[in-house]
C-alpha cells in the first residue's frame, strides 16, 4: 500500500478539519440564551446535546442592551431561545427578533423557551406607565434569577422547552435536568442554615433588584437609591436613603457598578459597606456559572449584613 506523504496528509487534515467539525456541530442545537445564568442551566440540562450561546456577558445593563449585528447573526443561526421574560428584555430583544426572521425561535414557537413561565412575579407597579422610568417593571420584578428557589423553576422550564424543541434527547434532559436539580436544593438548603442567623437583617439596593433574594431568606430590602426606575435620584431622596440606612442599621448597600459613585455617597453618611455585585453570573471569570455565582452572593450578604440594634 502507498504511503501518503507527510505533506499531503497535513494539507488533507487541513481540508478535512473544519468538515468533520461543522459534522459535529450540526448534531448540536443552537442554543442561544439572553443571559449567562440561563446559558449555564441550560448546558446543565442539555449537556453536549447543545451548543449554547449567550447573548449578553453578564455585565451589561440587560434593560439596555445595545442590539447589534453579532446579536442579530447569532439569533438567525438559532435552533431555541432561551430568554428571562417578564419584559426584561424588552428594549432590544424584538426588534432583533424581527429583524433575524427566524421561524425557530419566534414567540409561541417550540424553540423559543420563556423561562418566566409559573413565576409569580413580586414588585408589579400600581402605575403601569413607562413615566415611572424608562427601566419600570411593567409586568413585575423580572430579576427572579437571583432566587434560587425561582432558580428551580428556570431549570424545570428548560428541561421542559428542550424536550419540546427535540423530543428525541428528552430523556437524557430530564436525567441531567433532575440531577442539577438535587445539586441545587442541596446548595439553598445550606444557603439557608448559613442566613438563618440573620433573619430579618436590612440592606439598601440601587434599583428594585433584589425582591425575591430577600423573600428566600428572610431579609429586609428598606429603601432604594434609585427613586424612578432607570432615572439618576435628587440630593433629597440620596438623603432620605441615608436617615433610613441610619435609623435600621443597614450593613450592606448593594449597587450596580455604574451606580458605584452614589452608592458610596449614601455609605459616606451611614455605618453600612458598599458592594458591587451584578444581577447575572458571569461569561467569564470567577462569577462563572449560576450555583458558583448564587454562592459568591450568599457569601456577600453573609459577610455584610447586620442584625437591627434592640
Ligand atoms: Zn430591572
Amino acid at each position: 500500500m502507498s504511503r501518503i506523504p507527510n505533506r499531503i496528509f497535513a494539507i488533507l487534515i487541513l481540508v478535512l478539519l473544519p468538515c468533520t467539525e461543522s459534522l459535529f456541530a450540526q448534531d448540536a442545537i443552537r442554543v442561544v440564551t439572553t443571559t449567562p445564568d440561563l446559558a449555564d442551566i441550560v448546558r446543565q440540562v442539555g449537556g453536549s446535546r447543545v451548543d449554547v450561546t449567550s447573548l449578553t456577558r453578564g455585565s451589561e445593563d440587560l434593560h439596555k442592551v445595545r442590539p447589534r449585528p453579532r446579536l442579530l447573526n447569532t439569533l438567525f443561526r438559532a435552533d431555541a431561545l432561551v430568554q428571562i421574560g417578564l419584559d426584561l428584555e424588552h428594549s432590544w430583544l424584538p426588534q432583533l427578533l424581527n429583524a433575524a426572521r427566524n421561524p425557530k425561535i419566534r414567540p409561541g414557537s417550540p424553540g423559543f423557551i420563556n423561562c418566566s413561565a409559573g413565576i409569580e412575579p413580586l414588585d408589579i407597579p400600581e402605575a403601569i406607565t413607562r413615566k415611572e422610568g424608562p427601566d419600570l417593571h411593567i409586568k413585575g420584578n423580572p430579576h427572579y434569577n437571583l432566587s434560587p428557589i425561582q432558580g428551580r423553576k428556570i431549570v424545570t422550564n428548560v428541561i421542559e422547552g428542550l424536550c419540546l424543541q427535540s423530543p428525541q434527547y428528552c430523556e437524557e434532559y430530564r436525567t441531567r435536568g433532575n440531577e442539577y436539580l438535587k445539586t441545587l436544593d442541596k446548595k439553598i438548603a445550606e444557603w439557608k442554615e448559613r442566613l438563618k442567623p440573620l433573619k430579618g437583617a436590612a440592606f439598601i439596593e440601587y434599583h428594585p433588584t433584589w425582591s425575591y433574594f430577600a423573600k428566600d431568606f428572610g431579609l429586609l430590602i428598606v429603601d432604594r437609591i434609585e427613586s424612578k426606575a432607570g432615572v439618576t435620584p435628587q440630593a433629597a431622596h440620596i438623603a432620605k436613603v441615608v436617615e433610613i440606612a441610619n435609623q435600621k442599621n443597614v450593613g450592606l448597600i448593594i449597587s450596580r457598578p455604574a451606580n458605584k459613585d452614589l452608592a458610596l455617597k449614601v455609605a459616606s453618611n451611614c455605618n453600612a459597606n458598599v458592594v458591587v455585585l451584578p444581577y447575572l453570573s458571569s461569561t467569564t471569570g470567577t462569577l462563572q456559572g449560576y450555583i458558583p455565582f448564587m454562592e459568591i452572593v450568599v457569601s456577600t450578604f453573609e459577610k455584610n449584613l447586620k442584625l437591627a440594634k434592640r
